[in-house]
């Protein structure tokens, strides 16, 4: 473990820009020289392709960054989504199919609790 290391990615991924490039997420420096100098210390590309994870929209097939959590589809599960389906569940539209390790994460829950293991 190196802690300065740490330190500059742990603010790369607080400050880099969110974005979405050829239908993947990414995390980029917007130009920022702040941010270029971190991701060239840190060896990483402008963008930098991102896998799928909880920070990434629920919703199947979608790359988008997440914006809000908790609040689509809630009687279903704590699903973490972008913008655009966030309108969409406001607009009470149908539930899409979700990612299977959305799906996952959601039977994980502790059912009294509600809290993840
Ligand atoms: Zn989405």
């Amino acid at each position: 473990m190196n802690k300065c290391r740490d330190a500059l990615e742990a603010m790369v991924w607080q400050f880099g820009y969110q974005g979405v490039r050829d239908g993947k997420p990414i995390i980029w420096t917007g130009g920022l020289s702040a941010l270029e100098e971190a991701f060239e210390a840190l060896g990483w590309e402008d963008p930098r392709f991102v896998e799928d994870s909880d920070a990434i929209c629920d919703v199947e097939g979608c790359p988008e960054w997440t914006v809000s959590q908790g609040v689509a589809w809630e009687d279903t599960g704590y699903w973490h989504i972008c913008h655009k389906h966030s309108a969409a569940a406001r607009n009470n539209e149908l539930q899409p199919q979700m990612k299977q390790r959305a799906i996952d994460r959601e039977a994980s829950r502790d059912p009294i609790t509600g809290y993840l293991p």
